[in-house]
C-alpha cells in the first residue's frame, strides 16, 4: 500500500477542562472515515487528561486500575466510524487471533440470543432514528444484569487496549473500586469526559452519509461493520474530514457549555 502524504495542522480547542493545543497530521489524499478516528480519539484523551488533572488536584484521583474490569460488563456503544475501525483492526490481526475473537463473539451472540437480547441490539443499530433514553436504559440494564464479560476481555484484561472504543476510554471513576461491582445499586463518582468522542463521530457520520447518527453496541459491531462494508468504501479528502469532525467537536463543546451554564443557574 502506498503511504499517504500528510499535512500538519495546529488545533486549539476550548473545553470545560481548559484549552487543548495539539498538532495533527492529516492525509492529503482521499481516505475513508476510519482515518479520522485516531485523531478525534486523541483530542478526546487530551481533554480528558485535563479533567483528570483537575480531579487529582481536588484530591480525587481515578481509582481505575489495570486488571479491574467491572465496567467491561456494560453495554459499550460505538459510532459507525468506530465500528468500521474496530472491524479493520480485527482483520489486521494474525489469523489465530482473528479466530479467537470470532469464537468469543460467537459465544457472546449465542448467550444474547438465548436471552432475547441479540435481536434488540441488532435492531438498535439499524433503527432509522435513535431510540429514546428510556428504551436505551432498559436495554442497558438487562444487558448489565447478565454480567457478561466483553468478548475482548481475557483474564480481566482488555485484549484490544490500543484499539478500544472511545466509550471505554472515557469511563473513569474516583469512588472505591468495589462499588463498581454493582453499577446499578451503588453510587459511583465518574470523572466527566469533556469531549464524548463517539457522539462527535456519530454526528460526523450523520453529516457525511446523511443518515442517522447510529449507536452500535459492541457485541454486534463486527457483524454490523461487515454488513455495511460498502459504506466504508467511500472516501473523502483528509482535510475535509478534519474540518467536518472539528465542526462537530465545536458544536458538541458549545452545547455542553450551554447545558452546564443552564444547570448552574437552576
Ligand atoms: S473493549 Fe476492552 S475496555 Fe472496552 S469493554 Fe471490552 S474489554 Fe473492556
Amino acid at each position: 500500500m502506498t503511504p499517504h502524504t500528510t499535512e500538519r495542522f495546529e488545533i486549539a480547542l476550548n473545553t470545560s477542562a481548559g484549552q487543548i493545543t495539539t498538532a495533527v497530521e492529516v492525509p492529503t489524499g482521499f481516505v475513508p472515515v476510519t482515518a479520522i478516528v485516531p485523531l478525534i480519539r486523541r483530542l478526546g484523551e487530551e481533554a480528558q487528561a485535563l479533567e483528570v488533572a483537575i480531579s487529582v488536584d481536588a484530591g480525587k484521583a481515578p481509582s481505575c486500575r489495570k486488571g479491574c474490569a467491572a465496567c467491561c460488563r456494560m453495554l459499550v456503544p460505538l459510532s459507525a466510524p468506530e465500528a468500521f475501525a474496530l472491524h479493520e483492526w480485527v482483520r489486521s490481526r494474525p489469523t489465530d487471533q482473528q479466530d479467537r475473537i470470532s469464537t468469543r463473539f460467537a459465544e457472546t451472540k449465542s448467550q444474547l440470543l438465548s436471552k432475547g437480547i441479540w435481536q434488540r441490539l441488532s435492531e438498535l443499530c439499524n433503527a432509522p432514528e435513535q431510540p429514546n433514553d428510556e428504551v436505551l436504559e432498559d436495554l442497558n440494564r438487562e444487558y448489565y444484569a447478565l454480567r457478561m464479560p466483553c468478548p475482548f476481555l481475557e483474564e480481566e484484561m482488555c485484549t484490544i487496549y490500543e484499539a478500544r472504543p472511545a466509550a471505554c476510554r472515557e469511563l473513569l471513576v474516583t469512588s472505591p473500586p468495589e462499588r463498581c461491582d454493582d453499577l446499578i445499586n451503588n453510587r459511583v463518582d465518574p470523572i466527566s469526559a469533556p469531549v464524548l468522542v463517539s457522539t462527535v463521530l456519530g454526528l460526523l457520520w450523520q453529516e457525511l452519509r446523511k443518515s442517522p447518527t447510529r449507536l452500535i453496541p459492541l457485541p454486534v459491531a463486527l457483524d454490523w461493520a461487515k454488513g455495511h462494508e460498502q459504506e466504508n468504501q467511500q472516501t473523502w479528502k483528509g482535510v475535509e474530514l478534519l474540518d467536518c469532525a472539528l465542526d462537530k467537536t465545536w458544536r458538541f463543546l458549545s452545547q455542553a457549555t450551554s447545558r452546564n451554564s443552564q444547570d448552574s443557574v437552576r
